[in-house]
């Protein structure tokens, strides 16, 4: 499993519970497992699939999802296919031939076709080794994202009796995973549940004030990342994207008011780097595995907690540090209540204001917001200090509200911690109730110790210490106020209190350099995510695909030079060692040469797997631009310069398509056959596109992509 990891995955170690389901399904039994986003679900299916004889049969909903799974299986060199309406009927043919003949390693297919009995019976004379459901939560009614085609599920244990069947959620409470348990049928299944922490995601909020310009200001400090901007209505969708476009940020919108087209193109662009940012409503959710999102901004307030933790789960997919900011304003709260107050029924009414009650709570006290949301599922975050929020990190700023803890606390204890917070706070006021007379209430110390500040502050003042866990509310219906033991810890004056302040300006977020993730080298990380993006185009898949951030990273931190330093990389298996490892190390090498300052280091990890021939090919100094420029000069062509420098060809024209970029007076004709290139010009305009696929394909196999990438690049220069 280990080697197969290495090789197929180019990973070095199994992320938490793979391991465990991995074993689990190899050992024929069923599974049923909560990890969160970016736990790493789709390798405890895939790597079976690499492993077992047999094919391995996703269920998965959504058809662009699967395209992607599909591309990245198969960039990690997985014979890969999948079965939906997308297809035209030849393709489908041959997926079947493929499918029966046992070619295919792992085959995604769309759930609706469980639902047809001779499908069904056709799966039956395939040898399948697994069925794995992703996104299993979509069977529950229960759940958040109900899909009346995962229902066709249910039959297929009674089909496949000996296959086992593993189902894959990110979010599911314990209620929807029992009814997903019993509705896809598995048979005494093994259960995990991991944690729903997301360490590598940076929690923050800020107060809302002018909240394009603040968001601006925020995406100008993360230049060239990936991000969501999650916007609750339509019309404040657009207007963001405009402002953002007209400031020179490449943005988009999405929301369900567009059509479909428009919104698959956009989504599509995001996915491919084309545009930095998308604008979106919650409409903009499931089917997103882009795992370089760097950053989840919330204009505005979220209804619910659920929501709010799914919406920034988007963020950092690769394990790499991401921030999740959200930006609050007690403004918000009348319009979220205004929709509330339309909700008739009167339980799912006061759930609905529960829910609001928890986001507000999470935005507005002094409580780690880890903590605070792995609360709410339930999880107990066992560290004083998560190191990775505002609070925890101190650039939340903060007000010291010991004395007026105190007030609260005094009005309890000398009323006997018999009373409710309205009361409680009626006293610290001086309220001239009956009540209070009646009891006599009006002559103990603290009565009208508060009545310079509002009750509204007051109620902060409560509802901080109950966030704080400083005091506790007592009984069901009529909750009495009660001192905790660190509440009397606190009114002997032993300790501090502090809650965050309210109209301040915060400090800014540390950058990721601070936290030890950061890219080695920021230039080099540019340089390569270009290489990347251009990579990306020729092979029309998205950026991600090819290497994630991660793996980019990790070659800024050790400037691999040789084809076994750069397998030791996280993320680079052998196929996308063979495909890619040449170019993207010439891309170092040259970096390199022109920043001599700059010294590799060693790739931790031992080499291993490694063949000798590629060990042998010792290459020799001086392979940057300069030098093929030279080459050409003495007369060589493209590809006598590939073969004398032992480099692809791709590599060299990418030389090429940066001289001329840069305007260097280059003989092109010497590159591509003159006539051609009109040809090639005309395909292009035509076409109207500045990718090569498209161009080479129209060409049926007459222009190759080197080719294409010249004219394109003299097409850029005009
Ligand atoms: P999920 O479906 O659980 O949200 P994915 O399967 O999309 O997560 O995986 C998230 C990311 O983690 C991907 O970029 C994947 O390549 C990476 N990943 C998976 N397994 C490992 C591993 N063992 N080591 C490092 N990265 C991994
Ligand atoms: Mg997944």
């Amino acid at each position: 499993m280990l080697e197969t990891l290495k090789k197929v995955f180019g990973f070095e170690k199994f992320l938490p519970h793979q391991e465990t389901i991995i074993r689990k399904i190899m050992d024929g039994n069923d599974v049923f497992v909560v990890l969160p986003t970016g736990g790493g679900k789709s390798l405890c299916y895939q790597l079976p699939a690499k492993i077992l004889s047999g094919t391995v049969v996703v269920i998965s909903p959504l058809i662009s999802l699967m395209k992607d799974q599909v591309d990245a299986a198969r960039e990690n060199g997985i014979s890969a296919s999948y079965l939906n309406s997308s297809l035209c009927r030849e393709e489908k043919e041959e997926v079947y031939f493929n499918f029966r003949k046992g070619d295919l390693e792992l085959l995604y297919i769309a759930p609706e076709r469980f639902a047809m009995e001779h499908f069904l019976e056709e799966l039956k004379t395939v040898p399948v080794s697994l069925f794995a459901v992703d996104e299993a939560h979509c069977i529950s009614e229960w759940g958040h994202d109900f899909r009346p085609d995962y229902l066709s599920l249910k039959d297929i244990t009674a089909y496949f009796p000996d296959i086992p069947l593993a189902a894959f959620t990110a979010t599911a409470t314990l209620k929807v995973q029992n009814d997903i348990i019993k509705k896809i049928g598995l048979r005494k299944p093994f259960v995990v549940r991991a944690s729903f922490n997301r360490q590598n995601l940076f929690y923050q909020v800020k107060r809302k004030e002018q909240v394009s310009g603040q968001i601006l200001d925020f995406i100008s400090e993360h230049e060239n990342e990936s991000g969501i901007v999650y916007r609750t209505t339509r019309d404040s969708v657009i207007k963001l994207a405009d402002f953002l476009s007209s400031r020179g940020v490449r943005a988009v919108p999405y929301h369900a008011g567009m059509s479909l087209e428009d919104r698959k193109r956009n989504q599509e662009t995001f996915n491919r780097d084309e545009t930095d940012i998308i604008v979106a409503t919650i409409a903009f959710g499931m089917g997103i595995d882009k795992s370089n999102v760097r950053f989840v901004v919330h204009a505005d307030l979220p209804k619910n907690i659920e929501g709010y933790y799914q919406e920034t789960g988007r963020a950092g997919r690769d394990g790499e540090p991401a921030q999740c900011l959200l930006f609050f304003g007690r403004g918000d709260i009348p319009r979220l209540r205004y929709f509330i107050e339309k909700i008739t029924g009167e339980q799912e009414h006061k759930v609905a204001e529960e829910k609001l009650y928890s986001v507000v709570r999470y935005a507005s006290h002094n409580v780690c917001r880890r903590r605070q949301l792995l609360d709410y599922f339930g999880e107990e975050y066992p560290d004083e200090n998560c190191g990775a929020c505002d609070i925890c990190t101190d650039i939340a700023e903060k007000t010291d509200i010991t004395i007026d803890a105190q007030i609260v606390m005094s009005a309890m204890v000398r009323t006997g911690q018999r009373f409710g917070i309205r009361y409680i706070i009626d006293i610290i006021c001086g309220a001239g109730t009956k009540r209070i007379r009646d009891l006599h209430h009006d002559t103990i110390k603290t009565y009208g110790a508060g009545k310079d500040r509002d009750k509204y502050f007051w109620h902060f003042v409560v509802d901080e210490l109950l966030a704080q866990e400083i005091i506790y509310q007592d009984g069901d219906k009529y909750p009495v106020l009660k001192l905790t033991g660190k509440g009397t810890a606190l009114l002997k004056g032993e300790e501090k209190l502090f809650a965050l302040k309210r109209d301040a300006r915060k400090k800014k977020a540390p950058s990721r350099e601070k936290d030890g993730f950061a890219p080695g080298d920021e230039k080099l990380f540019e340089r390569l995510r270009a290489h990347r993006k251009l990579l990306a185009e020729d092979h029309n898949i998205p950026p991600f695909i090819i290497f994630s951030d991660r793996s980019l990273n990790e070659m800024c931190r050790y400037y691999p030079v040789t084809l076994p330093d750069m397998k030791n990389i996280n993320g680079v298996g052998d196929t996308k060692l063979e495909q890619y490892g040449r170019q993207f190390i010439d891309e170092i090498k040259a970096y390199l040469e022109e920043n001599p300052d700059v010294r590799p280091k060693p790739v931790p990890e031992e080499q291993s797997f490694f063949p000798d021939t590629a060990l042998k090919q010792k290459r020799k100094k001086g392979e940057t631009i300069q030098k093929t420029r030279e080459l050409f000069s003495k007369g060589l062509s493209l590809k006598q310069i590939a073969k004398e420098r032992g480099l692809a060809m791709t590599t060299i024209s990418g030389h090429f398509e940066r001289m001329i970029l840069n305007g260097e007076d280059i003989d092109v004709d010497r590159l591509v056959d003159p006539g051609k290139q009109d040809k090639i010009k005309n395909h292009f305009l035509t076409l109207n596109t500045l990718k090569l696929t498209p161009v080479v394909e129209r060409s049926g196999g007459t222009i190759s992509y080197v080719e294409a990438k010249i004219v394109r690049a003299l097409l850029e220069k005009k």
